[in-house]
This record gives structure tokens, sequence and C-alpha cells, in this order.
């Protein structure tokens, strides 16, 4: 399996339980001395996030690319984009989102992406 094939199936996983998971809530956020998001949910389930896999499940509607057409985040890089490709998974910022979930400001400015809390509990546990 594509590393692209197993972030969809991932992806695509997380959205089906989205209705299973609508009432969790994270009762631990911390970050893990490699960079990583550590969230601990209220069910009792924890993982941590690196920011490569968070920027790839980019739930927003560029990255995820409409019917037909490539996400964004997945286009071949050229030499001229690598500077930019690595701030892509730098976290600028993260803010909460009301109380269903995480913005993440990324070093390439992109924040487009809502992370429902949700939709990381889905993702949670899953490694391809
Ligand atoms: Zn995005």
């Amino acid at each position: 399996m594509k590393k692209n094939d197993a972030i969809d199936a991932m992806i695509e996983r997380a959205q089906d339980t989205r209705e299973h998971y609508a009432r969790i809530e994270p009762a631990e956020l911390s970050w893990t001395d490699d960079g990583a998001m550590r969230i601990v949910f209220d069910d009792g389930v924890s993982d941590a996030f690196t920011p490569e896999l968070l920027r790839a499940v980019c739930p927003c509607a560029d990255c995820r690319g409409t019917h037909g057409t490539v996400p964004k985040a997945f286009n071949i890089l050229t030499s001229s984009s690598l500077v930019g490709a690595a701030k892509q998974t730098v976290i600028d910022s993260v803010e909460p989102v009301g109380n269903y979930g995480l913005a993440i400001t990324w070093g390439d400015g992109h924040d487009d992406g809502i992370y429902t809390w949700a939709y990381l509990r889905g993702l949670a546990g899953q490694r391809g």
C-alpha cells in the first residue's frame, strides 16, 4: 500500500467513526519530547500525532481535494518547493475552536483545517 493510500484509508476510517465519537473530549493534551502532539481522550484512549501526520490528514477542502481533483498536499514536490514543504510540517500555533476541536497554523501559513476531537479520536490508534 502506498503511503498516500494508507493516509486516505486512515482518514476514511476516522470520518466513518465521526458520529460515534461525537461527544468525545480531550482529557489531556501535551507535547512529546520529539514534537508530537499527545492527546489523552476521555474514553482513556491516547495517541501521539506527529506534525507530519497531522499535516497529511489536514481535513480542509484544499488538502482533501474536491471530487476529481488531486489534493494539494500530495502534489509532487519540485526542488524549489522543498523549503516550503519543510515549513508545511512545522506547527506555528494551535488554537482551540469552540469546545469541539483545534485549529493548527502551519509554518507555510496554512490554517484552514479544523481538527475536531471526533476526527482526532478516529485517527487515534491507527497506524498504517
Ligand atoms: Zn489543509
